[in-house]
């Protein structure tokens, strides 16, 4: 069996959760999380980069007590919608949070943290969770 892991890819979807970065149309405003080359809400192709705050705020929450391979560590794993303050909404786990204490309207940051391991080949993702304030 053979597998192919494009590791440029890899790193640069790293690079782009961990800076948090997203691209913004000129023209009409709209933020791209994560970032687009072509605005999907007027079409045009001059997006600019900025860096988003990480800071925001749980619309919504659940919990996942069955989890894949690779995440069991983490169970039970925590996902929610978070609405940062630049008005975009992002999927994503919680850290440094137990379940039972999660609330709709908590604020959070952005961190990077370990988001699963493939012990096959030896692989570690890393990526953006948030904890709160
Ligand atoms: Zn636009």
């Amino acid at each position: 069996m053979s597998m192919k892991i494009s590791v440029p890819r890899v790193w640069r979807e790293i690079k782009a959760h961990y800076l948090l970065e997203a691209t913004v149309c000129n023209k009409c405003g709209k933020i791209h999380y994560p970032p687009r080359p072509i605005c999907d809400n007027c079409g045009n192709r001059n997006l600019f980069r900025r860096k988003l705050s990480g800071e925001g705020e749980v619309l919504t929450y659940t919990i996942q007590y069955i989890v894949l391979e690779g995440y069991r560590e983490y169970a039970p794993i925590v996902f929610a919608i978070v609405k940062l303050k630049e008005g975009v909404k992002i999927l994503a786990q919680l850290t440094d949070v137990e379940p039972e204490n999660v609330k709709i309207g908590m604020r959070v940051k952005a961190v990077l943290r370990k988001i699963c391991e493939d012990e096959n080949i030896g692989l570690i993702k890393y990526g953006i969770k948030f904890k709160p304030v």
